[in-house]
């Protein structure tokens, strides 16, 4: 089993598997470093097992099922997470460090929620018909049939492990593919727990498969060259997304990409001060600052800025790091020691660079127990340059640089500087000046006085180097479906 005896397996055509090489790999907890198991990582051998298990089990009776079935059988699949909502909970929380207070609320909840929203969505989805005149005047109708593109690799970061992965494995079993899932290296567990519950679910084996490993020279990258593979979706970092894109292009697949980002908040001085500190505070170190959607560019008006500084510094410094289980805890470690260096790198060049550091800034004081954890202080900084690395490249951490502004455009101006177009966050009690901002904000969304509520039905995704296509409600269809037209003389 996958979680029995401390190790995490492969789940290949409805059955755990361990690597047949034995190369095993081991997945530590970010609080304290302690081993928390053993994870089996695939090879070519599963990799490939995993593929034809995805192949084989189109034309089985996955195939045959209708959309009303399939929609069942998904709900199924949400009632089992439900079911063990606990089992997930520790599974997450064990592997990303983060407060259950969190993980509670937002990721398992949603991880059932995927399954939930998108078979309802397919089953209420029609297709297009068009009538045409013809030469000899009898005419012909042209309708389109919806097919499933076929085995969908579904590669998912670290962040919002659970959360993440059924954002795409929902819709593509929803629209009748199969799957093989990568998930990240860092967080294994829920992904491999879900084959359970596919399985007690009656989902037929090998529509859902799970091989475990690394990205590149490993069974992320061995995943995203396999011919067999029709469509690549995968949510991570744009630099691994430009190495996909590169794999998909050998044998022309089709890729969905939720990337990075370096979000923008505008905040303006007729906001309502107290949404936006509550907002701000959120946006910028909720799950320690490991949210793609996460601001970590913080424009404000002038007039306010010292007064927001003030209650951001006062936030940040009231945040409680601890350990997951404990209720009072606000801030988790980061993913792994290894991402820890890479943002205390960047806290290094903000000091290099002449920062104002308003709080924060290295690593805290944390108890004995606590210190092989990857822990940062929540840091604020201004002063710095518009050019600035700390200021252009997303760090992924519970931190943000605060720049005043004097003008709208200005605002704008800076908001857009960048490469990255995901997400931006505007606080004015200004509609007028609300719509006229949202609208030039060269981003995939953009939140208006509240940050992270989304409904599932809307289009999600990246502008710029943030991403390719949308996903969420009926746009998830036009990644994970092909379009069939008929024309059919009469
Ligand atoms: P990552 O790119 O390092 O890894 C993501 C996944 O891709 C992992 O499973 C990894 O093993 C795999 N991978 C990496 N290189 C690969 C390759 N060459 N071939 C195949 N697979 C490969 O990203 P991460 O560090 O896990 O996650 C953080 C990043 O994800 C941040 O940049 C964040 O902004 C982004 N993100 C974006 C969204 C979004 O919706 N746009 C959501 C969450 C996270």
């Amino acid at each position: 089993m996958s979680m029995s005896s401390n190790e995490v397996l492969n789940f290949i055509g409805g059955a755990y598997v361990k690597s047949a090489e034995g190369n095993v790999f081991e997945n530590r907890n970010p609080v304290d470093g302690a081993l928390i198991s053993r994870v089996h990582e695939a090879g070519q051998a599963e990799v490939d097992a995993a593929v034809a298990a995805a192949k084989t089990a189109l034309t089985g009776p996955w195939g045959q099922m209708d959309v009303a079935e399939r929609a069942a059988l998904l709900h199924k699949v949400a009632d089992g997470i439900s079911a063990r909502f606990d089992e997930f909970l520790a599974a997450e929380c064990a592997d990303t460090g983060k407060p259950m207070s969190l993980a509670r609320h937002i990721d398992i909840p949603r991880g059932a929620a995927n399954f939930k929203v998108f078979a309802d969505v397919v089953k209420n989805v029609g297709a297009e018909f068009f009538s045409m005149a013809t030469p000899d005047g009898t005419g012909a109708i042209n309708y389109a049939l919806r097919v499933p593109k076929g085995v969908v690799a579904v590669i998912s970061p670290w962040n919002l492990p659970l959360l993440l992965m059924t954002w795409k494995v929902g819709p593509a079993l929803a629209c009748g593919n199969t799957v093989v899932v990568k998930p990240s290296e860092e967080t294994p567990t829920t992904t491999a727990l879900l084959g359970q519950v596919m399985n007690d679910a009656g989902v037929p084996p090998g529509v859902f498969n799970v091989i475990q490993g690394f990205g590149p020279d490993s069974a992320g990258e061995m995943l995203t060259r396999h011919q067999d593979v029709d469509a690549i979706t995968f949510t991570g970092e744009t630099t691994s997304g430009t190495a996909i894109m590169k794999a998909a292009a050998n044998g022309i697949r089709d890729v969905s990409f939720e990337l990075g980002g370096k979000n923008p908040a505008i905040v303006f001085a007729d906001c309502d001060m107290d949404i936006a500190i509550e907002g701000t505070m959120r946006s910028v170190f909720a799950n320690c600052g490991q949210v793609c959607l996460g601001t970590e560019r913080v424009y404000v008006e002038r007039p306010i800025f010292d007064e927001f500084t003030a209650r951001l510094k006062a936030g940040a410094e009231a945040l409680q790091l601890g350990r997951p289980e404990e209720e009072a805890t606000t801030l988790g470690p980061l993913i792994s020691l290894e991402h820890r260096d890479k943002v205390l790198s960047y806290y290094e060049s903000a000091k290099d660079q002449g920062a104002t550091i308003i709080t924060g800034g290295g690593v805290p004081p944390m108890s004995e127990d606590l210190t092989g954890g990857a822990w940062v202080q929540p840091t604020i900084w201004t002063g710095l340059p518009e050019t600035s690395s700390v200021v252009r490249e997303e760090i992924f951490g519970p931190c943000c640089h605060i720049q005043p502004f004097d003008t709208e455009d200005e605002a704008i101006a800076m908001a857009n500087d960048t490469d990255y177009g995901l997400a931006a966050a505007v606080w004015t009690e200004n509609a007028s000046r609300a719509h006229r901002v949202a609208a030039q904000i060269e981003s995939g969304i953009c939140w208006v006085n509240c940050w992270f509520l989304r409904d599932l039905r809307t289009p999600f995704g990246g502008a710029k180097q943030s991403g390719i296509g949308r996903e969420g409600g009926v746009h998830s269809l036009e990644f994970y479906t092909e379009l069939r037209n008929v024309c059919l003389k009469l």
